[in-house]
C-alpha cells in the first residue's frame, strides 16, 4: 500500500492536540492534558520500537515480524520482505558457488586461484594431486615455494602468460604439466594445470622416430653417394647414355644427404631447452667467414655483399647454432636475389639487445607467407625453392636456434622489391668484448 504516511502522522497529531486540548478546556487543565495526550503518543511510538528492536533480535530464520499498527505495521513488514528477498539472493548464489565447486572438484585439470602476490587463495582436489598441495596448509603460501621450478618462477615473475609453461610435475617428475595462466580482476591469477604427459610423451616418440629413421637413412645414402662419384670420376668407362641420369642422382642424393642433416639439426636443438656450450661468441669473425661462404656460393652470380659487424659485441651461446642459423640466412639471401643484387649483413647493439640483420634486394615475399615462413617444409614457391636445392626447413632451423638463445625472428618483405631478416637477442644474452 503506498500511502502517504507524513500526511497522515501530521493528521493523527493534530487530532491528538485537538482532542487533549478539548479534553483541558472541559477539565480546566490544558497544559496537563496536552502533556498527556503526546506523552501517550510517544509511549506508544517507543513501545512499538521497541517491539522491531525485540524482533530483530530474536530473529533467527523465517520468523514472521509481531503484528504492528500503522507506519510501524508497514516498517515491520518491509524489514521482512527485505530479508527474505536478501535470503532467496543469497541461496541462490550459493547454490551457483556449490555448483562452480562441484563441477571444479571433478576437473581433472588442476584449477588454482592466487592473489595478486601469488600467494594461494583457493584450489580444486586435482591440484592436491597434480601439484601436491595441502589443504589447509598452504593456504595463503606463495605458489613459487610449492612449485620450484626455477622456470616457473621466471615465468610467473615474468608476466607473460600469452603461451603456456610445460614442466615435469613437481609431485612425480615423470609426468609432465602444462601450466595456463591468466590475471583477472585486481591483478588475481588463475592458474590452470593440465596434465600433458601422454601428449609429451606421443611428442618425444614423434621426435625420435625422425631423428632415427634421418640417422639410419644416412649410412646407406653415403654408399650410393660415394658409389655415384667414383662412377662419375670415370665418366669414360660409362655410357654417355646413363651420364645424364647418374649425374642427376648424384645431384639429388646431396640434396637427400642435405635434407637428413637439417632433420638431425632440427632434432638435435628439440632435444634440450638451452644450449650447453653459452660461452660468448665473437659474432664479428662468424659473419665474416660466413660472408665469405656466401660470395663463393654466389660465384659467378656476383652479388654485392657487404658487412657491418660491431667487433665489440660478442653473443653467449653456441658458436655452431649460431653460425647455422646466421648462414642459412645469408645463403637465403643470395639463392633468392637474383644475379648482382645487394646484401647486406649487420651486427649491432643498443639497450634494447643486440641485432643480426641480413638485408637483400631479392625476390621478396607475399605477405601472405610472411606467418607460416618458419614452419617446416613451407615453401613460397616449391618450383623455385627445389632449383635453388633449399630443404625447406632452413628458417625452421633458425627459429629453433634463436629459441634457445631467447632471440626473437622479425621478417619483412615487400615483393619484388627485397627482404629484411632481423635476429634481435635480448641484453641478457650479450657481452661487451672490452668489459
Ligand atoms: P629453403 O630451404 O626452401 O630455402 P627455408 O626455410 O630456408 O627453406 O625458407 C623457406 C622459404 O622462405 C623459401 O622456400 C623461400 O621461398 C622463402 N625465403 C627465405 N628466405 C628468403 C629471402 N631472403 N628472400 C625471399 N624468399 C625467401
Amino acid at each position: 500500500m503506498n500511502q502517504n504516511w507524513r500526511a497522515i502522522i501530521i493528521r493523527r497529531v493534530i487530532l491528538i492536540v485537538l482532542v487533549s486540548s478539548l479534553v483541558g478546556m472541559v477539565t480546566g487543565y490544558y497544559a496537563w492534558s496536552l502533556l498527556a495526550g503526546l506523552s501517550i503518543y510517544l509511549f506508544w511510538n517507543l513501545r512499538q520500537l521497541l517491539r522491531l528492536h525485540e524482533w530483530l533480535k530474536t530473529q533467527q530464520g523465517d520468523e514472521a515480524p509481531p503484528v504492528g499498527y500503522g507506519l510501524w505495521g508497514e516498517v515491520f513488514d518491509s524489514i521482512y520482505h527485505l530479508q527474505r528477498r536478501d535470503q532467496r539472493v543469497r541461496g541462490r548464489l550459493q547454490a551457483v558457488i556449490d555448483r562452480v565447486q562441484e563441477s571444479t572438484t571433478a576437473l581433472k585439470d588442476a584449477v588454482v586461484m592466487l592473489d595478486s602476490d601469488g600467494n594461494l587463495d583457493w584450489w580444486n582436489i586435482a591440484a592436491e594431486t597434480l601439484l601436491g598441495l595441502k589443504t589447509p596448509q598452504d593456504s595463503g603460501q606463495p605458489i613459487t615455494n610449492l612449485v620450484r621450478d626455477p622456470r616457473f618462477k621466471e615465468y610467473f615473475d615474468g608476466e607473460n602468460y600469452a603461451e603456456p609453461l610445460d614442466l615435469p610435475s613437481p609431485v612425480n617428475d615423470r609426468r609432465r604439466l602444462q601450466f595456463h595462466i591468466t590475471q583477472y580482476g585486481n591483478r588475481e591469477h588463475l592458474m590452470l594445470v593440465r596434465d600433458v604427459t601422454r601428449l609429451h610423451q606421443l611428442e618425444q616418440m614423434r621426435k625420435d622416430f625422425v631423428a632415427n629413421v634421418s640417422h639410419e637413412l644416412r649410412t646407406p645414402l653415403t654408399v650410393i653417394s660415394g658409389y655415384l662419384e667414383t662412377l662419375l670420376d670415370n665418366v669414360d668407362a660409362i655410357n654417355p647414355r646413363w651420364l645424364r641420369a647418374l649425374q642427376q642422382m648424384q645431384q639429388q642424393g646431396g640434396r637427400m644427404q642435405n635434407l637428413l642433416n637439417d632433420l638431425l639439426l632440427l632434432a638435435k636443438l628439440e632435444a634440450t631447452d638451452y644450449p650447453s656450450d653459452n660461452a660468448p661468441v665473437t659474432i664479428d669473425l662468424m659473419l665474416l667467414s660466413i660472408k665469405n661462404d656466401a660470395q663463393a656460393l654466389s660465384a659467378e652470380r656476383h652479388h654485392r655483399i657487404t658487412l657491418e659487424a660491431d667487433p665489440h659485441l660478442k653473443l653467449k651461446g653456441s658458436e655452431a647454432e649460431l653460425r647455422s642459423a646466421f648462414s642459412n640466412l645469408v645463403f637465403n639471401a643470395v639463392k633468392y636475389t637474383p644475379d648482382e643484387g645487394e646484401i647486406h649483413i649487420r651486427w649491432w647493439g643498443d639497450e634494447r639487445g643486440a641485432h643480426m640483420e641480413v638485408k637483400d634486394t631479392g625476390l621478396g615475399i607475399e605477405a601472405k607467407h610472411l606467418p607460416r615462413l618458419t614452419e617446416r617444409f613451407y615453401r613460397v614457391d616449391s618450383s623455385r625453392a627445389s632449383n635453388t636445392g633449399g630443404t625447406g626447413l632452413g628458417l625452421a632451423i633458425v627459429k629453433h636456434v634463436l629459441l634457445r638463445h631467447r632471440g626473437t625472428l622479425d621478417i619483412s618483405s615487400t615483393q619484388g622489391k627485397g627482404s629484411t631478416f632481423t635476429c634481435h637477442f635480448p641484453s641478457a644474452q650479450m657481452v661487451r668484448r672490452n668489459q
